[in-house]
């Protein structure tokens, strides 16, 4: 595990503790990622976490376009305030990505 500390809002705090949450245009939550996985797989910027959530760069320039946007936010804040299984009628539903539920 590594020893990335991050700043969220005014919370500084290991990466470890955090996930990457992947929103829709319509604000719903599409994906969920932790953002360090162990083993030096750590996704500290919103480029890495996008290029592992969406590997392929057309997806990616056209999810830029289309306006999803990534948040990293700690575990409390995904635990209390996202919920990916909630879809409004703009979108398709949500599927979680190498998140184990912690
Ligand atoms: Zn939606």
């Amino acid at each position: 595990m590594s020893t990335l500390l991050v700043q969220i809002e005014d919370q500084t705090l290991p990466l470890a503790k955090c996930v990457w949450v992947h929103y829709r245009p319509c604000g719903c939550a599409c994906s969920v990622m932790e953002a360090d996985w162990g083993d030096d797989e750590v996704f500290a910027t919103e480029d890495q976490a996008h290029r592992e959530l969406t590997p392929l760069k057309r997806d990616r320039d056209r999810e830029i376009r289309k306006g999803f946007t990534l948040k990293l936010v700690t575990f409390a804040y995904y635990r209390e305030s996202v919920d990916i299984t909630a879809n409004c009628q703009l979108c398709k539903p949500a599927k979680a990505v190498a998140f184990d539920g912690r």
